[in-house]
């Protein structure tokens, strides 16, 4: 099955969704990665679902790409002795250690090592940016507030801390185990939340041990101040625009989204922009002019992935939501502006092997009208780099290894097939073109560009392009094969 289009789509999996049969019309309409968010599966459940999506992997033919979303450290108050108070501007509130129920003039704050971080002027924000205080001074066990906009505060509601640096390990216990269970039952991608540093996703790789790679989710100010350091030690980023419109003010959320898609596009690492994409077809059909328009923004970007939450987990019309997803890519990026504008941001090779064949790929490509560029890639790498040069040439990735070819579903462009690895330099253009013609991209007499390593099998030998006729009777024409004719 060919996508119309080369950005992806990642579907949250959720109570609407689950079901085996509704994770295969998902696909159907177009999800190429599912995210499933440990904040609400067992792990009973995540084996379950993941059984399910490769039922429906195997069924299809084709890769699909499995994101496991880890918790973080989220940050909750305590409970009240009448479950929930009102708070009122001006007032003093106080956090502390103690951990009795709370009034309208304190509750308790499970987490020591917060409270012996926050300073006077940080910001405590609660239940979404529902209510918000500021810190005035603080005390061992401790911490006194001003409420600065006020509201109802109930149980266990959520904290943000968009200027306290929190000394705590982005992995809480139950991340540790949830991780644990995903990279043994072979998910693909590993999302973490609440990364603050580079040292955060250093942490998920020790466990991952390149089972699966590993997602920063910038939704911190922290994370955004050192969004390179992070980059770097990242496979992949999330825009998670959801936690970082309550710890930043909402207006910025635009401009960060631009500085970390172009960043993520710099650095060759996939990006997926989240959060409230379609969010008014969780009870509705048809989505707003504005939201369309967001899910057109992120496409113009070059984003790798756009991601549903809700609409597709918890909506009432999780198929329509990845149907309109769909139609909205696929229409921009047949827009006469989108060439334009996705090369206005086209990073440069870097002083590579693989860059400059990536590079060099793409120019011959467009340069001939070639019908495809086919990367032979073991580990994957070639196609995230040939993906970088947002080729306008459809681009496939051939690879012998099933993590890869998964992989590569989140990344934008990449066509992935699995299959067995080339003999010889002869055998990779024969099955090159020959894939490229029962994909459907290439026919008898067009062209293709072949891109591979020689030898075969050595990781990170980039150094060959060749292009080739598809033959009318199979294969490649030439290479000595007479009988062979386009
Ligand atoms: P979440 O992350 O859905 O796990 O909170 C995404 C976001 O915050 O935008
Ligand atoms: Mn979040």
């Amino acid at each position: 099955m060919r996508r119309m289009r080369r950005v992806k789509i990642l579907a949250t999996l959720g109570p609407a969704s689950n079901d085996p049969a509704m994770i295969a019309r998902l696909h159907e309409a177009g999800a190429d990665v599912f995210r499933i968010n440990m904040s609400h599966t067992s792990k009973d459940d995540l084996a379950e679902r993941v059984a399910a999506i490769r039922a429906v992997e195997q069924r299809a033919g084709r890769p699909i790409g499995i994101l496991v979303d880890l918790q973080g450290p989220k940050l909750r108050i305590g409970t009240f002795a009448k479950d929930a108070e009102m708070l009122s501007a001006g007032e003093r509130f106080v956090l502390d250690a103690d951990p009795k129920p709370g009034t309208s003039k304190r509750v308790h704050l499970p987490h020591p090592e917060i409270l012996a971080a926050l300073e006077p002027g940080h910001a405590v924000i609660i239940d979404d940016g529902k209510i918000r205080l500021e810190v005035e001074s603080v005390g061992k066990g401790k911490a006194t507030t001003r409420v600065v906009v006020g509201g109802k505060i109930s149980n266990r509601k959520g904290v943000s801390l968009p200027d306290t640096t929190i000394p705590v390990s982005a992995m809480t216990e139950k991340d540790r185990t949830d991780l644990e269970a995903a990279v043994n039952i072979g998910v693909d991608w590993i999302a973490l939340s609440f990364v603050q540093r580079p040292e955060d996703i250093a942490e998920v790789r020790k466990v991952a041990r390149g089972r699966a790679l590993v997602m920063a989710k910038i939704e911190k100010p922290q994370a955004v101040a050192r969004l390179d350091e992070i980059i770097e030690v990242s496979d992949a980023l999330m825009v998670a625009r959801g936690d970082l419109g309550v710890e930043m003010p909402l207006e910025k959320v635009p401009g960060i989204q631009k500085l970390i898609t172009r960043s993520a596009r710099r650095w060759g690492k996939p990006v997926v922009v989240a959060t409230q994409m379609l969010e008014s077809m969780i009870t509705s059909p048809v989505p707003t002019r504005a939201e369309v328009s967001d899910v057109g923004t992120a496409v113009f970007e070059g984003a790798d992935a756009i991601m549903l939450s809700a609409e597709s987990a918890a909506g009432q019309y999780p198929v329509e939501a990845v149907a309109t997803m769909n139609r909205i890519a696929v229409e921009i990026e047949r827009d006469s502006n989108y060439r334009a504008i996705i090369n206005a941001q086209r990073a440069e090779p870097e002083a590579t092997g693989a860059d400059a064949i990536a590079s060099a790929a793409r120019s011959i490509a467009e340069t001939l009208d070639l019908k495809a560029i086919v990367a032979w890639t073991s580990s994957g790498a070639t196609g995230l780099r040939i993906a970088r040069e947002r080729p306008q040439t459809p681009l496939l990735a051939l690879t012998p290894n099933a993590d890869a070819g998964r992989r590569l579903a989140l990344v934008w462009g990449v066509h992935p097939i699995v299959t067995e690895d080339a003999r010889d330099i002869d055998d990779m253009a024969d099955r090159a073109c020959d894939i490229s013609r029962d994909a459907g991209y290439a026919e008898a007499g067009q062209r293709v560009i072949i891109v591979a390593g020689v030898p075969f099998g050595t990781p990170g030998a980039t150094n060959m392009v060749r292009v080739a006729f598809v033959a009318q009777d199979g294969g490649a024409l030439g290479h000595g094969n007479t009988s062979r004719r386009p």
